[in-house]
């Protein structure tokens, strides 16, 4: 069957070129009623309610590839297994950007209390953490509460000791906790080696309690060696505040092994071409790479998968005016390698929209965009298109993400949909980021949005005999 034929018979409004309405005129004082929705639109999105696509895409790169360090052997594995999903999915101009950059991998860690209670603690390192020797190196434990504490504490209180820095990660719907908590893992590191301390290791930047250490990136400051800077669990680091509020001195051997090298790592793009490709795509992506103690399920292989199944999803049913281009960027996680060779290669070119999934698999329940004054009732089309999954209008001044933030930063438009955050940082970065975490109403209820999104971007879709429906 010819996806003309098949189009008209699912939406009758396929029979007709598909563009958006006009926006109605408005009178000075009554406020603008919210703009009609077409039929396509709302047909896409509540077709995608059952989209099978994400889940394939989520379940078979974590299951054929696993976890995907930057710049390792395991993330060329997931870039050719990208290539080839893709390709199958017939998708157009796929291909691979190459950068290199240098790289990070984690060797043999434990940590454990000597005295005055001796135990095992359960700990993680965290990215760029300097190596220790094979059997580990053994200090005084030191704690701070914050970050403030350990910046004020003189270089005495530090020197040749094993830094330990606490904090109350809270739980937070939109994650702004993750900011303005981030500090032990971005900063503590620096600033502990600048104060001569031997080590570090901080409370894992998370909220659960499970026996998991969370990971992350994180860069030492010029001019700071590099120490070892490890995370441990929430229930050990509660445990060590325990321990040192007994006031006797805590001795603690801590062991970090890791390697430093150069590779190369790639940010992988497809594209929906459009009818005019003169125009300035539209960009939907997500990050190929993960961290390498779970499988990189929801951070990010779900984000991924809900930028490629939307885009699917439309090239399934006609051709957008504007051509959809798909990229999973490479190398998020070691430090935004991927968004910034984007940038440095494509940066100049017009975007029409940047937007990218990079926050888990909880349900989208706001609508943020920044598409220019000019573009409002485009903008507000968007929120009326959305408002049926549940998700509300946010502001028409905003859009964030990972790596399209420096484009966006840039002046480059975007939107954001803001995915639930409220249990993201109980997996985030952990072992437990596996492919039993998605749930598949949730990552539909994502794919369904990001089709909606792209369809109101698309500027219509066309049915285009010539492709065949590969659903
Ligand atoms: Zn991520």
């Amino acid at each position: 069957m010819t996806l003309a034929s098949n189009a008209a018979m699912k939406h009758p409004m396929f029979a007709a070129l598909l563009l958006l309405t006009a926006a109605p005129a408005y009178s000075q004082s009554a406020p603008p009623p919210p703009p009609q929705v077409p039929n396509y639109v709302a047909a896409l999105r509540e077709e995608a309610l059952a989209d099978n696509y994400a889940w394939e895409i989520t379940e078979g790169l974590t299951t054929e590839v696993g976890q995907r360090m930057a710049g390792t052997e395991a993330e060329a594995r997931a870039r050719n297994w990208a290539v080839a999903k893709l390709k199958s999915m017939g998708f157009s101009n796929v291909r691979v950007e190459l950068f290199d950059m240098p790289t990070w991998t984690r060797g043999p860690e434990s940590a454990e209390i000597l005295a005055p209670f001796p135990q095992k603690l359960v700990v993680a390192a965290l990215g760029n953490s300097g190596s220790t020797p094979p059997g580990g190196i053994t200090g005084e434990v030191v704690g701070f509460e914050d970050m403030a504490a350990l910046d004020a504490a003189p270089d005495e209180a530090v020197r040749g000791k094993i830094v330990f820095v606490s904090h109350g990660m809270a739980r937070t719907q939109d994650g702004s906790s993750y900011g303005a908590f981030i500090g032990p893992r971005a900063r503590g590191p620096s600033v502990a080696s600048r104060k001569g301390a031997l080590a570090i290791v901080i409370r894992s930047i998370g909220t659960d309690h499970h026996r998991n250490p969370h990971t992350g990136g994180q860069r030492f400051a010029d001019g700071a060696r590099p120490i070892p800077a490890g995370a441990l669990s929430l229930p050990d680091a509660e445990q060590l505040q325990r321990i040192l509020k007994r006031g006797k001195p805590v001795t603690m051997r801590l062991t970090l092994v890791s390697h430093t090298g150069q590779g190369q790592s790639g940010n992988v793009i497809a594209e929906v071409p459009g009818r005019d490709p003169s125009l300035p795509p539209i960009l939907v992506s997500g990050h190929l790479d993960s961290w390498d103690l779970g499988t990189g399920a929801i951070d990010d292989a779900t984000g991924v998968a809900i930028a490629a199944a939307a885009a699917k999803r439309i090239m399934d049913v006609g051709r957008p005016l504007r051509t959809i281009r798909i990229v999973w960027f490479g190398a998020e996680e070691m430090g935004l390698f991927g968004g910034f060779d984007y940038r440095a290669k494509h940066g100049k070119e017009p975007h029409y929209a940047l937007a990218e999934s990079d926050f888990g698999v909880g349900r989208i329940w706001k609508v943020d965009s920044k598409l220019g004054k000019e573009r409002e009732t485009e903008a507000r089309m968007l929120q009326a298109a959305l408002a049926p999954l549940g998700i509300v209008p946010g502001s028409l001044d905003l859009a964030d993400g990972s790596d399209i933030g420096p484009m966006l930063g840039d002046g480059a438009p975007g939107v954001g949909l803001s995915q639930d955050g409220t249990q993201y940082f109980d997996l985030h970065h952990t072992p437990d980021d596996t492919l039993d975490k998605v749930d598949l109403d949730d990552l539909r209820q994502n794919v369904a949005a990001w089709t909606a999104m792209i369809a109101v971007l698309s500027g219509g879709i066309e049915p285009d005999p010539k492709r065949r429906n590969r659903r």
